[in-house]
């Protein structure tokens, strides 16, 4: 067959972050043909291209919660040298918050990704976009475009993993975005190496930082109350969550600004760093993550929206897809500071955040599920997206399975197929 003519395929996944990889590791790993189409040249979305190295909650005082390909992939970064867990780890933006977390080198978490979805026998199609899609009762039309060309894909289900509920808005099933004034703040992470890790890891611990970080906010170099360091896993390299702007990610003009602003920013925060981190004094600039993280996303409205409630009261749903431990983590673009609220246990977030009644074939995962602003932003971190990913795609496999859609299927056929993918979502 011409690969340029249309190509059908049970399950496309669009975006290959974290949480579109696990969706088709999923359902390729069900039998299910299944094509990811990503925009950047690997996988991994926020996790790699803007190289967000600590995977925060995987997991709870110290007890892991993850089960699935989620904890496989853990499994192997920290098997081969690649990942560390490190426990109980204090917030730069508040030393009374610990989290369990997990750092890993961006640089081999995407080769481990791709090797995992090449495994599941997922095809996947880089440096491309969807363009357009069109729902029929039997399946989806798309339209994929590279630089170069543009492709003719059928699917029967589309899990829209864009992180931004871009392809369900394209669609016009409803979605939606915080106005500018909540919008939280993007962050442009570097990676500085020639660190004395040891020493670094004892300043993150003992709390030192709390007063770099004032030192640098009221003298107006950090644009946030934020310095959060992350040592990568055998280098003398950590990543820096620091660089900080506020713009509308949407808006091309702002995104551009947005970058430029952030770079500009790098050589006078690394001079900062330098002279008031201890175990940095002597750090060189690595590299710059090749594309802007953007925390906040528009998502979808879904047949189920999550709240902050539903995550304190840790809400018990029959149709449970993941579970979560973070706490509210608001970087408000208004004070500049980090608004933090605990949450006492696990909580769990419901299939029906990832569907909504105008669509039967169209499932949003990963952090554009339905959910509240303040539950958005206690589940958007990567364990839990990726759980939400892995079950987007048990949910695929159980509808083409079953010749069902999302109108009417059979959930407990999707519990059997998380169980036996010994996910956890107890
Ligand atoms: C600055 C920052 C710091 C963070 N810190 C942490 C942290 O310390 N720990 C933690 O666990 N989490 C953290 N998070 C949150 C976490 O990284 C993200 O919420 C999570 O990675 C989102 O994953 P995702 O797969 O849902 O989306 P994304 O990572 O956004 O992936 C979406 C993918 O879709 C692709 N895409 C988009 N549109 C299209 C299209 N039309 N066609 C094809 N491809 C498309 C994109 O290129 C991307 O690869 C942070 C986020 C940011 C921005």
């Amino acid at each position: 067959m011409n690969k340029f003519e249309k190509q059908i395929y049970d399950v496309l996944v669009i975006g290959g972050g974290m949480a579109g990889t696990f969706a088709a590791i999923a359902a390729g790993e069900a039998g299910k043909k299944v094509l990811i189409v990503e925009k950047n040249q690997c996988l991994g979305g926020t996790s790699t291209s803007s190289m967000v190295s600590e995977l925060m909650g995987v997991a709870f005082h110290g007890r892991k919660i993850y089960g699935g390909a989620v904890q496989r992939y853990f499994d192997t970064l920290e098997s081969n040298g690649h990942a560390m867990y490190n426990y109980n780890v204090p917030m730069s933006s508040n030393p009374n918050v610990h989290i369990d977390r997990l750092r890993c080198n961006p640089e081999y978490a995407k080769i481990y990704l791709e090797k995992m979805a090449l495994e599941a026998n997922a095809d996947i199609l880089y440096d491309a976009v969807l363009v357009q899609a069109e729902e029929s009762d039997d399946c989806i039309e798309c339209v994929v475009k590279t630089a170069y060309t543009e492709l003719t894909v059928q699917c029967s289900f589309l899990i829209d993993a864009t992180g931004n509920a871009s392809v369900a808005c394209k669609m016009g099933l409803p979605t939606f975005k915080n106005d500018s004034k909540a919008l939280q703040t993007s962050t442009l992470i570097i990676r500085l190496g020639n660190i004395e890790i040891e020493k670094l890891q004892e300043t993150i611990k003992d709390k030192s930082i709390q007063k770099a970080v004032r030192k640098g906010f009221d003298s107006g170099i950090l644009k946030g109350r934020i310095l959060g360091f992350a040592p990568i896993p055998n280098t003398n390299d950590t990543t820096v969550n620091v660089v900080n702007t506020n713009i509308d990610h949407e808006d091309p003009y702002e995104l551009t600004k947005g970058l430029i602003d952030t770079h500009q920013q790098v050589p006078s925060i690394i001079d900062f760093i330098r002279e008031n981190v201890k175990g940095c004094e002597h750090a060189v600039l690595v590299s710059i993550g090749s594309t802007l993280g953007i925390r906040d996303a528009r998502r979808l409205v879904g047949t189920y929206e999550l709240t902050f409630d539903d995550l304190k009261n840790s809400a018990k749903f029959e149709d449970c897809a993941a579970l979560g431990c973070y706490p509210l983590d608001i970087h408000d673009p208004v004070t500049n500071t980090v608004i933090w609220e605990e949450v006492k246990d696990l909580y769990q977030i419901p299939f029906r955040t990832m569907y909504c009644k105008e669509s039967k074939r169209v499932i949003v995962t990963g952090r554009a599920v339905s959910a509240s602003r303040d539950a958005f932003a206690a589940i958007r971190v990567m364990p839990s997206v990726m759980n939400l990913g892995e079950a987007s795609g048990c949910l695929a496999a159980v509808l083409v399975e079953d010749h069902a859609d999302l109108s009417d299927f059979n959930i407990e056929h999707v519990k059997e197929l998380m169980k036996q993918r010994k996910m956890n979502v107890e």
